[in-house]
């Protein structure tokens, strides 16, 4: 199955085109036919997420960050979370220049005419060590030099598929055919930043999801991790 690019705004909204809380929307659902349920009642048809990038943190009385859309608007996010492990992982994240990741989210009016999403459960929401930007660089990056897939590698500096190529010791999916190749990898293809950012096991699932097909639950986060198969890399990661 192809990667997904992040580009593409059927599955990377914009906060504009997100559904709203209490609004049918046919390019998010569809008519259930699950008989358990009432008559009428509707599912998600696919997988979408929203990205942004951080511009306001706060921790105090509730926690509620402001992010900033690729089209260049401002939605809240504020979280009513109810397990402390899930505060506990994400409040380090709280940064200006990382960005907010949201699983499946609807747009919701707050009181003071504010407008954003409201998370009540920590698997909707996780923060990545980057900025939207520089997701959307390793996210490319991924698709063209195939680190997440079973195809021939080709290196992440010049482009080219050689023979013998050397995997990087830190994230073990990108390859560079020399050690200058590698240098300049690190310093001026950003991979410094992708390195650090692919050690989370999110964004290699996000990169790799099937958004076309909702079936099964996906979330961020170690609740969802236990339902997922990790590698052993990636096991070995966590338990640092
Ligand atoms: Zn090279
Ligand atoms: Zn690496």
């Amino acid at each position: 199955m192809p990667l997904q690019p992040i580009t593409n705004r059927a599955y990377f909204p914009s906060f504009a085109d997100l559904p709203g809380e209490h609004q049918y929307d046919a390019r998010y659902y569809i008519d259930s036919t699950d008989p358990s349920l009432p008559p009428g009642s509707a599912t998600y048809k696919k997988h979408w997420i929203l990205l942004g990038d951080i511009i306001e943190a706060n921790t105090f009385l509730r926690p509620r960050l402001v992010a900033r859309d690729r089209r260049g608007h401002m939605f809240v996010v504020a979280l009513y979370l109810d397990e402390p492990e899930d505060m506990t992982r994400l409040v380090p994240h709280f940064k200006v220049g990382n960005t907010v990741a949201l699983m499946h989210p609807l747009a919701h009016s707050f009181l003071d005419g504010s407008h954003g999403v409201r998370i009540e459960d920590g698997d909707e929401i996780t923060i990545f060590p980057c900025k939207v930007d520089e997701l959307i660089k390793l996210n490319t990056d991924s698709i063209k030099h195939n680190w997440l897939v079973e195809e021939p590698k080709t290196c992440h500096s010049c482009g080219e598929a050689k023979q013998t190529m050397e995997r990087c010791g830190g994230c073990k999916l990108a390859y560079y055919c020399s050690k200058d190749c590698q240098v300049k990898g690190w310093k001026d293809k950003g991979h410094k930043t992708q390195c650090k950012v692919l050690k989370d096991p999110d964004v290699k699932y996000l990169f790799q999801l099937d958004f076309r097909n909702y079936g099964k639950g996906f979330g961020f986060g170690p609740k969802s991790w236990k339902g997922r198969t990790l590698s052993p890399e990636e096991l070995q990661e966590l338990e640092r």
